[in-house]
């Protein structure tokens, strides 16, 4: 097994690295360190998880090492698709060059542009950045990107979901054609491909198994749910959840709740809240510095569910996860493998328990394929009688003892938290109220609505649209009529949706 020391890096590094109490180097580690020291590209295919973050970084401080940053010249650059990706980036910037003098600055929406500029305008050697932000801050003049000797892409599959492709193609081709790349993705789409194969030269590609083919670590389960009424499919969903929490009990110390739409994230953490659960919601909508202060109180253990999109929690790296809950089947099959992979970390147990309503159905057999497992069918813990919305108060009182966790801190009481009650119980009212045909054209936004567009959405509208055409033309795709709808065809849709 290779050591660090033999990856002859720098004993700055070296020193941090032993500090973090890391002793051997992952395998993506152990294969992409040593080419990337040589100067060479490297094409990693791993993911999350696997030490990747290390695995550019240690290289990229031991490199830049020697010369100094200019001002609006940084030296390097490492993209990502997630402002909470690029901040946990820095933060690893941060403890693996504690021993050296490099600078870094993190260019992310929703933060001032005048403190980036100012950090931008000393020079950095580290430049850790969306896309998006990136251009802002190119097309406003306030930064070269002519200097840049090492480009990190992370997280490329992701940056291909979320449309920033064009974006990606646009920042390489602003620097020079003589950097070194350091690219990684959990898979290799065709479009990637296409991006590797145009940018990087002769790179060493490194691939590690997909730890999510699911991990051994983590348990699975799904609960196949069918709404007493369509009308109540929210609130007995909601209840539902409750159930399955309580039911995991001490076991269940945190955990990550994923909806695949943000309103469900904000609902469900709401309803929890109500019921006495100790519940924050994070998604693309909220503000920079909220999402940062929840997923820091979620870490330190001072939130205990976290209510999530896909793409506020892909890639984070929060270590002792004990539950991820699928509130929904995620429409993409390999967001399941992500979602659960947030639990039964560095070899920690973990369980993964699913909600799958009649109308997910299609969407769990995919699921069911890509991990090639069959996923164990749980037990519905509501008695089908206590199913009315009207039941649950008193049925979560009797509950409240058993539904305490080890972090016997959850501020609860067994009383429906006021302040967030009626917030709750209108979208429960609304939701029996709503006629059947509203959820139909719910369910035919659902990809329109999905939040894998949150965080483009959101940058996007920081820095105004810049018209790349093909994005805006997929933000307002119809279903089955791919990218670039004609305006006559959309407007006929657009006008039955209405209806
Ligand atoms: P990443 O895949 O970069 O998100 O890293 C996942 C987790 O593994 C992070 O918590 C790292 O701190 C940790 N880690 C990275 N490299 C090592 C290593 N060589 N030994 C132990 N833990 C590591």
């Amino acid at each position: 097994m290779t050591t660090f020391s033999e990856l002859n890096l720098d004993p700055k590094v070296l020193k941090a690295i032993s500090e973090a109490g890391y002793e051997t180097p992952t395998p993506i580690q152990a294969g992409a360190i040593p080419a990337a020291l040589t100067g060479q590209d490297v094409l990693g295919i791993a993911q999350t998880g696997t030490g990747k973050t290390a695995s550019f970084t240690l290289p990229m401080i031991h490199l830049l090492g020697r010369g100094r940053a200019r001002a609006r010249m940084p030296r390097s650059l490492v993209l990502c698709p997630t402002r909470e990706l690029a901040a946990q980036v820095a933060e690893n910037f941060d403890i693996y060059a504690k021993h050296t003098k490099l600078t870094k600055a993190l260019l992310i929406g929703g933060v001032s542009f005048k403190d980036q500029d100012a950090l931008i305008d000393r020079g950095v050697d580290v430049l850790i950045a969306t896309p998006g932000r990136l251009l802002d801050h190119f097309e406003r003049g306030k930064l070269l990107l002519t200097g840049v000797q090492i480009m990190v892409v992370d997280e490329a599959d992701r940056m291909l979901d979320m449309g920033f492709i064009p974006d990606i193609e646009r920042i390489f081709n602003l620097t020079p054609f003589t950097r070194q790349t350091l690219f990684f993705s959990a898979t290799m789409a065709p479009e990637i491909e296409r991006i590797t194969n145009t940018f990087l030269s002769n790179p060493a590609k490194v691939e590690v198994a997909r730890a999510a083919t699911t991990s051994e670590n983590i348990t699975q389960g799904v609960v196949m749910f069918k709404a007493s009424r369509r009308d109540r499919e929210g609130s007995e969903k909601r209840k539902l959840l409750r159930a399955l929490i309580d039911k995991e009990g001490d076991a269940c110390t945190n955990a990550i709740i994923f909806c695949n739409r943000k309103a469900d994230v904000d609902i469900t953490a709401k309803s929890l809240r109500k019921y006495g659960y100790n519940a924050e919601a994070i998604h693309g909508d909220l503000e920079q510095s909220h999402r940062m202060k929840t997923l820091e109180g979620f870490r330190n253990g001072d939130v205990r569910f976290l209510c999530a999109s896909d793409v506020a929690a892909r890639g984070l790296d929060i270590p002792a996860v004990s539950h991820v809950f699928n509130f929904d089947v995620p429409s993409h099959a390999e967001d399941y493998v992500h979602r659960i992979g947030r639990t039964g970390r560095a070899g920690r147990k973990g369980a993964a328990i699913m909600i799958c309503s009649p109308r997910d159905e299609k969407y769990f057999d995919a699921v069911e394929k890509l991990v090639q497992i069959e996923i164990p069918r749980l037990e519905n813990p509501v008695p089908t009688e206590a199913a009315d919305p009207r039941e649950e108060e008193g049925d979560d009182k009797r509950r409240s003892r058993s539904r305490r966790g080890k972090r016997g801190e959850d501020k609860r009481s067994d009383a429906p938290h006021a302040a967030n009650t009626n917030e709750v119980q209108e979208v429960e009212a609304k939701e029996e109220r709503q006629p059947r045909h509203e959820h139909k054209r719910e369910d035919r936004h659902e990809h329109k609505r999905d939040d894998r567009r949150e965080e483009r959405n959101h940058d996007r509208n920081e820095r105004g649209n810049r018209g790349n055409p093909r994005r805006n033309a997929r933000e307002d795709s119809f279903i089955g009529m791919g990218d670039d709808v004609p305006e006559f065809i959309r407007l006929s849709f657009a006008e039955r949706q209405a209806s």
